[in-house]
């Protein structure tokens, strides 16, 4: 695939959501670059991100009552692949379809959403003998001025107090050493704050905290996550601080001061296209990520129907391979331009490369 960078403005943040805050905190532009794109990324999601999508829309779903038995269920799940499967084809990732052969797991995870639903009509028929309880699936908290703003995905109101809960479909520890030098599993930072930010924003709306916050998992384990109500006006407050200093470098025109390139923070940036800081820092770092840069000096025709770059880069051939012929005059008119190549696949062994179906050439 073939990109030209569209123009774009950098635009002051009007507001920032609590599932964003953490990760912009170690690089503030690349938010900066995702409120000016429209938050659309410059680089194509892998299968397991557009499923990830899939997955919290069922859940959604289930929360909202919209998906109450096993034939909702069934034309839901359905109708958001086909739909999907159709976007993905209209991006040209076609190859990445039909989703159930690139993702692994597909079949456990649908089961797994489907116990969701079966555990969730289950403690309907219970609660609805025993308790008042009320639902409130994707509920939007914010401040008054609306700066920090984020929807939970279910929050559940009774006589004892509000739970909220948050449905995460990957990996919700991280490895943390405690005192004694012992690793232990702690729930990812970043899921922690975006919950205690959601638990100010439930009081500044309602004048009370929550009594507890969950992180529910595909395979419903409830995890809690415990709070301080100090910590979390504290975390509010840091954000609130985050988005006026963000603003201010942005009314300077300093985007150096908060552009932070590093193996971490741009490996899956991606807005990694737009970002003049990361294709300087990827002069110098190249071996260390998936992306490679030059000038394309030949197109080659292999035998088994694919085709190669000859890329000369800082004074060394280098060769990629895997490019699909279907584009073969588009990659002919870049001979002797300069390009930026996402998403390659690397051998250890040397700079040479091969494309991936997420391979994107920015001109
Ligand atoms: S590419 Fe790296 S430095 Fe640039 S915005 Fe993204 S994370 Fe920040």
């Amino acid at each position: 695939m073939i990109q030209k960078l569209s123009i774009h403005k950098i635009k002051n943040l009007n507001r920032i959501s609590p599932s964003q805050y953490h990760s912009a905190i170690s690089c503030p532009y690349k938010l900066v670059l995702a409120n000016s794109f429209g938050y659309q990324p410059l680089l194509p999601l892998n299968a397991n991100a557009h499923f990830g999508s899939i997955i919290h829309k069922m859940i959604e779903l289930i929360s909202k009552g919209v998906i109450n038995d096993e034939q909702t269920f069934s034309e839901s799940w359905i109708d958001l692949i086909s739909k999907k499967e159709e976007e993905l084809k209209e991006k040209g990732l076609a190859s990445i379809t039909p989703l159930k052969y690139f993702i692994s797991d597909f079949a456990l995870k649908k089961n797994q959403i489907k116990n969701i639903l079966q555990k969730r009509q289950e403690k309907i028929n219970r609660s609805s003998k025993t308790s008042s309880s009320k639902f409130y699936p994707e509920k939007r908290l914010e401040n008054s001025e609306k700066s920090i703003t984020g929807i939970a995905d279910l929050i559940i109101e009774n006589d004892s107090g509000t739970t909220i809960l948050d449905f995460k479909t990957g990996k919700i520890y991280s490895d943390a050493i405690d005192e004694s030098g012992i690793t232990e599993k702690v729930v990812k930072r970043e899921y922690e704050v975006q919950l205690k930010l959601y638990a100010h924003l439930y009081f500044l709306m309602n004048g009370k905290y929550p009594k507890a916050l969950f992180i529910v998992t595909l395979s419903n384990d409830f995890i809690e996550v415990e709070f301080e109500n100090s910590d979390c006006e504290k975390i509010y407050s840091e954000a609130l601080n985050f988005l006026a200093t963000t603003n201010s470098f942005i009314t300077k025109d300093d985007m150096k001061s908060i552009a932070n390139p590093s193996i971490e923070n741009c490996k899956y940036c991606s807005f990694r296209p737009a970002c003049s800081y990361y294709s300087s820092w990827l002069t110098t770092n190249f071996e260390a990520v998936n992306d490679l840069f030059g000038t394309i000096e030949k197109v080659n025709q292999f035998s088994n129907d694919t085709l190669g770059f000859e890329l000369q880069m800082q004074g060394k051939k280098v060769l990629i391979n895997g490019l699909s012929t279907e584009k073969k005059k588009d990659y002919k008119s870049l001979i002797g331009k300069k390009v930026i190549l996402y998403n390659l696949k690397k051998t250890k062994q040397s700079l040479n490369a091969t494309a991936t179906n997420f391979t994107v050439i920015y001109e």
